[in-house]
C-alpha cells in the first residue's frame, strides 16, 4: 500500500537530489525507514516522506533548496527531544542533522565549535578532557542545537548562564538555501533572535561557544525525603535558596523512587521529593554551602557527593530514556509561594506511574545578570521553571498521566509568569507570545519577515511573520 507521502514526493527529483546529496536520504520501504524517523518521545509517531540525513553544510543547503521546491511541510531535527515532536512530520520531509557530529575545543582561547548533530553527553566528554564546559541541560541524549537556540538552561546555568549566553557565533542556512554567520559583528539582529527564538529563522549548522572551567570533579547528586514530608522541605528549601552562592543548581523533583541505583530497595515506588544538587566550584566550599539542605529534616537518601561532573551529567539518563511514551506542560512561576508549594505536593502526592517525575528548575543567579531584551529569551526574571510532566513506558496508562500532567499545570495556572520555550507543547500563537511578551515577540516578528517571509520553518514553537 503506498502511503500519501510516496504519491507526493516527485521521484525523479528525488532520484535527481540523490546524485548530489552529501548524506543520506531515506525513504517510506527502506529498511531503517522506522528507526530514522522515530523521536524520543514515542507518543509520537509520524511518517514522513523524505529524511533527509545531511552530513556536511551543503547537504544542508541542497535538502532546503529542494524542500523549498517541492512545497512540503518541512521540520529540523537534530537530536530529536522536541517535546510535543515537532521535529517529524507526516508526509512532509525531515532535514536531520545528526550525521553532523564535528566537535573542535580550542582549550587555549577556551572555545569549542559544535556542528549541529552534536548532543549534550558528546560536547560536555570533548570539553570536560579540558577541564571546561558549555552550560547546557540535564540528559546526555538530548540534542544541543534545539536545546540552545530555546536558550538552554541547566546544571551550570546560575553560576555561568543560559547556554545562549555563551555562544559566540552560529553558522545558518537560511529559508533561501544561504550561508550566513551571525555574531555580534555579522548580523547581529539573527544572532539577537537565534538566542532563544528557537529554530525560526533558519538551521544552525555549528555553533561556537566561550568555555568556562568547571571540575573535573564536582559535589553532586540528589538528596531525597519521603513525599509527606515535601511542604516542609520545599518551605526549607524557598528560603535557603535565597541566600545561596551561583555556585548551587537545584532541581527539586517529585516522583516514586526508581528500582535503580542509589535507591535502596525498601524505597523503590515510594512517594519522594528530591533536591538534586551540582555545586559548580570547589567541592570543599561546595560541601559547607550545601550542608543544611542536606541536613534538614529527615533524608531517605543522600547520593549527593564529589563525582565527575560527565558522571554527574548522565544521571537523569535512565530515568528519561528514549521510547517511553511522555506528555509535558511547562510554566514559570515567580516564587515558590505556600500557595504554589501546596498545589505541587497535593498533584505530587496523586502521581500513579513508576516513570513519570517533573523537575522544578530554579533560575536566577547569572542566568538573570543578562537583560531581559538582550537575547531573544523569556523568563529571565522568574524564580523557577515547571516542567509538568507525565510518562509511561508504552501507551498503557498514558491517557491517566497525561490528564494528570495537565491538571498539576492547570491548578498553577494563577502563578504563571511566563514559560520556558523549550517545554511548551504544540499551544499555538498566544502561547508563544507569552513566552516573549509583546515587544519582544513583535521584535521576532519583525526578523522573521526579513529571514523567513514564507514561513517554510513552522514546524517549531512558531514566529508567524504575519
Ligand atoms: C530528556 C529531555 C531532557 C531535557 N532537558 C532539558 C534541560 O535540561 N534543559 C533545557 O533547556 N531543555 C531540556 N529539554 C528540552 C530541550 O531543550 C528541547 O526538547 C530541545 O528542542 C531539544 O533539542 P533537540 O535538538 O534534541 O530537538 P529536536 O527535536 O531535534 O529539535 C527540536 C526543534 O529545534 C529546532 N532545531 C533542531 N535542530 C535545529 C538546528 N540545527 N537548527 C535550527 N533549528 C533546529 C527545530 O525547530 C526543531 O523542531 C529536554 C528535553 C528532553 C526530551
Amino acid at each position: 500500500m503506498s502511503t500519501l507521502a510516496e504519491v507526493r514526493l516527485d521521484e525523479t527529483a528525488v532520484d535527481e537530489l540523490r546524485r548530489s546529496f552529501e548524506g543520506e536520504l531515506v525513504r517510506p520501504g527502506d529498511a531503517d525507514y522506522d528507526h530514522r524517523r522515530k523521536v524520543w518521545n514515542a507518543s509520537i509517531d509520524r511518517r514522513p516522506a523524505l529524511i533527509a540525513r545531511c552530513a556536511s553544510v551543503r547537504g544542508v543547503v541542497e535538502a532546503v533548496r529542494f524542500a523549498r521546491r517541492t512545497g512540503l511541510i518541512t521540520a529540523v531535527r537534530s537530536g530529536g527531544h522536541s517535546l510535543p515532536g515537532l521535529s517529524v512530520c507526516d508526509d512532509g520531509i525531515v532535514i536531520d542533522l545528526a550525521l553532523m557530529k564535528g566537535l573542535r575545543v580550542d582549550p587555549e582561547a577556551r572555545t569549542v565549535r559544535a556542528q549541529g548533530g552534536v548532543l549534550l553527553g558528546e560536547i560536555d566528554r570533548e570539553t570536560q578532557a579540558f577541564g571546561l564546559v558549555v552550560p547546557a541541560g540535564i540528559v546526555t541524549h538530548t540534542g544541543l542545537a534545539g536545546l540552545t537556540l530555546g536558550g538552554g538552561i541547566g546544571w551550570t546555568m546560575r553560576t555561568f548562564g543560559l547556554s545562549i549566553d555563551q555562544l559566540l557565533s552560529a553558522d545558518i542556512v537560511t529559508a533561501d538555501g544561504d550561508f550566513v554567520r551571525a555574531s555580534d559583528a555579522e548580523n547581529p539582529d539573527l544572532f539577537w533572535g537565534i538566542r532563544g527564538g528557537g529554530g525560526n529563522f533558519g538551521i544552525v549548522t555549528s555553533f561556537e561557544f566561550r568555555l568556562n572551567p568547571l571540575g573535573p570533579m564536582v559535589l553532586a547528586g540528589p538528596v531525597a525525603w519521603a513525599m509527606e514530608s515535601s511542604r516542609d522541605v520545599l518551605r526549607f528549601y524557598r528560603e535557603w535558596i535565597k541566600e545561596v552562592p551561583n555556585e548551587v543548581n537545584t532541581i527539586v523533583v517529585h516522583r516514586r523512587a526508581p528500582a535503580m541505583d542509589p535507591w535502596p530497595k525498601h524505597l523503590h515506588g515510594k512517594h519522594v521529593v528530591i533536591v538534586g544538587f551540582c555545586y559548580a566550584g570547589d567541592v570543599d566550599d561546595g560541601e559547607k554551602v550545601l550542608r543544611p539542605m542536606r541536613e534538614f529534616g529527615s533524608p531517605v537518601l543522600d547520593a549527593c557527593v564529589p563525582m565527575p561532573y560527565v558522571a554527574h551529567q548522565a544521571l537523569f539518563d535512565p530515568g528519561l530514556p528514549w521510547g517511553w511514551w511522555y506528555y509535558y506542560r511547562g510554566c514559570d512561576v515567580a516564587e515558590l509561594t505556600d500557595d504554589v508549594i501546596d498545589i505541587t505536593v497535593e498533584h505530587a502526592l496523586r502521581i500513579r506511574s513508576p516513570k513519570t517525575s517533573f523537575p522544578i528548575f530554579h533560575l536566577g543567579g547569572a542566568m538573570a545578570r543578562r537583560g531581559e531584551h538582550e537575547t531573544a529569551f523569556g523568563g529571565r526574571r522568574a524564580g523557577h521553571t515547571f516542567n509538568c510532566g507525565g510518562a509511561t513506558e508504552t501507551a498503557d496508562g498514558f491517557d491517566e498521566e497525561r490528564e494528570w500532567a495537565r491538571g498539576l499545570w492547570a491548578a498553577l495556572e494563577p502563578h504563571h509568569v511566563g514559560a520556558y520555550v523549550n517545554f511548551l507543547q504544540d499551544e499555538g500563537r498566544e502561547r508563544v507570545q507569552a513566552v516573549y511578551g509583546t515587544d519582544k515577540y513583535n521584535r521576532l516578528r519583525e526578523l522573521k519577515r526579513k529571514y523567513d517571509p514564507d514561513n517554510f520553518f513552522r514546524l517549531n514553537q512558531n514566529i508567524s511573520p504575519d
